[in-house]
């Protein structure tokens, strides 16, 4: 794009969105440039942010004429590439940011839901349902800075899928601007709603290549009155299952999250984040976090959690525990549980696998997973931990100590080919939470090649017959 055109188109889009909504000086974008492990570094000529729905759709309509690549951006937590943009002289890309439509529409108690426009913060989000006395379950570790945008993108998965489900369960209506700015205007908060093809999904975990998210209504519940959380020791991911199967039949939706993770992910943590600290002497293998809430006030989920943990000591499951006494406590628990991703980036060259498996055969895929990566790489230090109770595992592998971090990131491609290979080979997927982005648009083609992909190819082609919205991601570059 000539340079001249560069500055009109520039000129149209501050004409919209005013002088508060573009950002144009390289330093100012760069930070949003940068995937949040570092792994992608993109460039775009501008970041620009609508302030409501219709400036969203007025920026798309030029993008959409002048043939400019959108590419939405949120609180840029996501661990696929998906945010970033790749601008090119020949195809430019516009970073479109939603942090500055983050208003609560509406919260409707008697109908549990609230609506909210896309850049709202998760946090906030849940805060404001938590003040109405209701409870918004979408919760991870990057709740402070993703975006209600995002989340609904990436469909996002989280600790509390086990009773509360994906993004996608949580999702009732949407409003979506188009790649021609033609607005989806499908903000409904029905529980029943059958007129014709069920639209909003299409949009739910497309990562931003079929339309731009402006707001949502969303499902709220009962806030659980009384949470209990536990920290449990078990002898390997075996027991876990066992275990989690044991908590399901006993505690039934009153189970909230189940939690596996291995030694390695907390040394990381003990190590790396501040006010952290082991709550058992002796060091284990493996731990399980669970918790339960119960919509009756104190101690019912107390009582539940002693008495289901009695049980299975008694039954040999369960080696070791501590039930967080106190609110402070429990937030210390889940600290450790939240901090296993940043602790990993602070420990150096890590590769990164998000993938699920039938909840049956997680042990298995751990199993011969570490067997491969070992037998590869000898010494190679493996970061297991996940939301065991949804079958989904970050099988994460950090440098072994004599190993170049160079060299290591380079056997990332052939080490996450045969990783995801086990987990297809179980029926699994190579991408349980994080989304395809950039990073496994490969994998989408040799793992879900065939008439799969062939749908989502004409999928895409029917919303976004110019390519328009974020170019490259999914299908990776045409
Ligand atoms: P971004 O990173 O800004 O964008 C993600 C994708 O969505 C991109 O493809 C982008 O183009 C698209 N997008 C963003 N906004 C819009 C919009 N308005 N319209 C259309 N497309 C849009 N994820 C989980 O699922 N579970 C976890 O437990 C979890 N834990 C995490 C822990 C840490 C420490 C970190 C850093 C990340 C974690 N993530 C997790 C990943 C990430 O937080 C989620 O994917 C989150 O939903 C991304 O939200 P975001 O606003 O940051 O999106």
């Amino acid at each position: 794009m000539a340079e001249d055109l560069k500055n009109a188109v520039l000129e149209q889009f501050c004409r919209i969105v005013g002088s508060a909504g573009l950002v144009t000086d390289a330093e100012e974008i760069a930070p949003s440039l940068v995937e949040w492990r570092g792994l992608y570094q993109g460039g775009a000529p501008a970041s620009v942010a609508p302030a409501d729905t219709a400036q969203a759709a007025a920026i798309l309509r030029i993008c959409r004429d002048q043939g400019i690549g959108v590419v939405p951006q949120g609180g840029n937590t996501g661990l696929a590439g998906g945010a970033i943009p790749h601008s090119t002289m020949e195809r430019p890309q516009i970073l479109v940011s939603s942090r500055r439509m983050n208003a609560i529409r509406e919260l409707d108690p008697a109908n549990y839901t609230i609506t909210a426009e896309a850049g709202c913060i998760l946090a906030d989000l849940q805060q404001a349902a938590e003040a109405a006395d209701r409870f918004f379950p979408l919760s991870l570790a990057a709740e402070g800075s993703c975006h209600l945008g995002g989340n609904i993108s990436t469909n996002a998965g989280g600790t509390n899928v086990l009773r509360y489900g994906n993004t996608r369960d949580l999702v009732l209506g949407l409003e979506v601007v188009l790649p021609d700015g033609r607005v989806f205007e499908g903000l409904r908060g029905l529980r029943k709603d059958n007129a014709g093809y069920d639209l909003k999904q299409l949009f739910i975990g497309a990562e931003g290549t079929l339309g731009l998210i402006t707001a949502a209504t969303c499902k709220l519940f009962s806030r659980p009155r009384s949470l209990a959380t536990a920290l449990v020791v078990v002898a390997d991911p075996d027991a876990a299952i066992a275990l989690y199967s044991q908590a399901r039949s006993a505690l039934g939706d009153q189970l909230i999250a189940f939690e596996l993770m291995n030694r390695l992910a907390l040394d990381l943590v003990f190590r790396n984040i501040t006010d952290t600290r082991d709550p058992f002497e002796k060091r284990h293998s493996w731990y399980v976090l669970m918790e339960l809430g119960s919509a009756q006030a104190d101690p019912m989920a107390d009582q539940l959690m002693e008495t289901f943990l009695a049980d299975n000591i008694d039954s040999g499951l369960v080696r070791d525990g501590v039930l967080a006494q106190s609110s402070s406590q429990r937030d210390a628990l889940w600290r450790v549980r939240h901090s296993i991703s940043e602790a990993q980036k602070m420990a150096g060259a890590g590769i990164k696998h998000d993938i699920s498996v039938p909840v049956s055969k997680v042990a298995i895929f751990l199993r011969r997973s570490e067997a491969f990566v070992s037998q590869r790489i000898p010494g190679v230090l493996v970061v297991a931990f996940g939301h065991l109770g949804d079958g989904n595992m970050h099988f994460n592998l950090n440098q072994p100590e004599n190993m170049p971090a160079d060299d290591f990131l380079a056997l990332w491609s052939e080490l996450s080919r045969e990783v995801h290979s086990i987990a297809s080979d179980l029926g699994g997927s190579f991408s349980a939470e994080h989304g395809v982005g950039t990073l496994k648009s490969d994998e989408l083609v040799r793992l879900r090649g065939g008439v799969e992909l062939a749908l989502m190819r004409a999928v895409k082609e029917a919303l976004d017959p110019d390519g328009i919205m974020n170019p490259g991601k999914i299908f990776g570059p045409s």
